[in-house]
């Protein structure tokens, strides 16, 4: 099979020195292919060509910009299978699902801000009679853009289309797990016409291609996706050059569950959250706290849903989980609960690998897992596992469930439970997270804000703040005369 290759200056091309990695196909353990393990001249190069193009690409006027945006999008959703089944078999997921959300949010995410851009606004101040500030949005030059594994094209393509709409060039370094869909975006790119160097795809590891990405003199701005440690480390290569960053991290989402919430819509929707994509989501619930009265009813329900799920094939309609994105992550997921077990906490249901029969056999499958947790100092329940597992934990009152909620470093999500508008209303102020979902998740307006707090990101994407993020603000102040009599 070819390697893929990187995509600089509108050319597909191998990396400079020549080294490549190994990709697994997660379901199955083998190796499909190859990707470029790309070092720091290939980021050199994918820079200068962002660099060249950037005069001509901001010089677009916004409509002219929001067609190419819009062409890309079109054509993705002529190929929306290809996609899907590429995406399922580099990151795991099953292709329903990414043919359901994955794909359809990459197409909404070029078509939304090729129609927001056509929105945006800038700001007139009238000081005075004479005196007029007003202000420019001007895009910054090459956008450095890094993404995770877990929503691969879906999260890439969130930072992609804003940075191009506002008039950025772009080098984007995809999770080196999880390439493929990047790649077949290049040929997209091409057939759309986007000129040669405004969108450049250069593949490899975060401590070599990501990092000279991060230390590039000629990337004014780097937006990140991705876990809070690797964050820390960009942080510290980034600041001391005054890059604009816009960081989105990890989370360890509690879910609070009120005994007066709708019990049915509550135990199926936290099953989604806590479960889709093989709880591989930053937006997944990983901590169910649930008042005392209703504990032990709203976890045998949920107990029972999960033992019927069906972990699979990612090909198969009925597979609700695939498998987990690499060896590693899965031998990780088992570590955490591994150390659970060994601090007292019960397994309520899974709690292992699973082997698959036939094909399938080598592949990273991970038992959708429920842990008995009655307090927050346990590991698992301070620290990131971003997989299928999940802990109970009951609590009293109010007070209890908001200083449980807020006991980790974590703020990005959290989902309320409870058909009490005012106990609604004053947990979703109380809680530290950034996204708050009451009665329902996963439930997304692209113009709202998106980032978490705490540690679980810096800054705001999605709607008006990307448009900000990508671009920056400059203030003009103008001395009029007075009209001459
Ligand atoms: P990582 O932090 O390991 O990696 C993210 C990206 O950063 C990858 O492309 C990675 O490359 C790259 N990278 C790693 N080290 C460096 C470095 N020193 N300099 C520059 N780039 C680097 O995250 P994962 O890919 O494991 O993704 C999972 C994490 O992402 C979880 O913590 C999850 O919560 C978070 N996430 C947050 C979201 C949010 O919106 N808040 C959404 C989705 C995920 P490489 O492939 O080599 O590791």
């Amino acid at each position: 099979m070819d390697p893929i290759l990187n995509f600089i200056d509108g050319h597909f091309v191998a990396p400079i020195e020549g080294a490549y990695l190994d990709n697994y196909c997660p379901r199955d353990g083998l190796v499909m292919g190859k990707i470029p393990d790309s070092s720091a001249a290939d980021i050199d190069a994918a820079v200068a060509a962002a660099k060249r193009a950037f005069p001509k690409w901001k010089k677009l006027t916004r409509s002219e910009r929001s067609d190419f945006l819009y062409r890309i999008a079109d054509l993705i959703e002529a190929k929306i299978d290809l996609f899907a089944e590429t995406e399922s078999r580099d990151q795991g997921k099953p292709i329903h699902l990414a043919r359901s959300v994955d794909i359809p949010r990459v197409i909404d995410n070029f078509r939304f801000f090729a129609g927001a851009v056509l929105h945006q606004q800038e700001k007139a101040f009238q000081s005075s009679e004479l005196v007029l500030n007003y202000t420019r949005r001007d895009p910054m030059g090459v956008a450095g853009l890094i993404s995770p594994w877990n929503l691969p094209l879906y999260l890439l393509t969130w930072k992609i289309a804003p940075a191009l709409a506002t008039g950025n060039t772009v080098v984007a370094k995809p999770s080196e797990l999880t390439s493929m869909t990047a790649a077949l975006l290049a040929t997209v790119m091409v057939e759309a016409g986007l000129p040669p160097g405004v969108c450049n795809l250069v593949f490899g590891r975060g401590q070599t291609a990501g990092d000279a990405l991060v230390g590039h003199r000629d990337v004014p701005l780097i937006s990140f996706t991705g876990g809070t440690e690797t964050a820390a480390a960009i942080g510290r290569r980034a600041a001391p050059l005054y890059k604009k960053m816009s960081l989105e991290l990890g989370g360890k989402n509690p879910a609070v569950i009120f005994a007066d919430c709708d019990l049915d819509v509550a135990v199926n929707t936290t099953l989604r959250s806590s479960f889709t994509n093989q709880g591989e989501i930053c937006l997944c619930t990983s901590r169910l706290l649930i008042e005392d009265s209703i504990f032990e009813k709203f976890t045998g329900l949920l107990v029972d849903k999960v033992k019927a799920l069906k972990v699979g094939d990612p090909r198969k309609a009925d597979s609700f989980m695939g498998p987990l994105v690499s060896r590693e992550h899965r031998d990780k997921v088992a570590g955490f609960v591994e150390r659970a077990k060994a601090q007292g906490l019960k397994v309520l249901c899974g709690g292992e690998s699973l082997k698959l029969s036939g094909e399938l056999d080598g592949g990273y499958y991970y038992a959708p897992t429920i842990l008995s947790a009655p307090d927050t100092s346990a590991e698992i329940m301070q620290q990131e596992v971003f997989g299928p597992v999940v802990t109970v934990t009951p609590f009293k009152n109010y007070e209890d469930a908001i200083a449980k909620a807020n006991s980790t470093r974590y703020g990005l999500a959290t989902t309320v439970w409870t058909q009490n508008l005012n106990t609604a209303h004053a947990a979703a102020a109380d809680i530290d997270a950034g996204l708050v979902w009451i009665n329902t998740w996963m439930l997304r307006d692209l113009r709202t804000p998106f980032g978490g707090v705490k540690d679980s990101g810096v800054g705001r994407e999605g709607g008006d703040y990307s448009l900000e993020f990508y671009t920056e603000e400059k203030n003009i102040c103008l001395q009029l005369a007075p009209a001459k009599a």
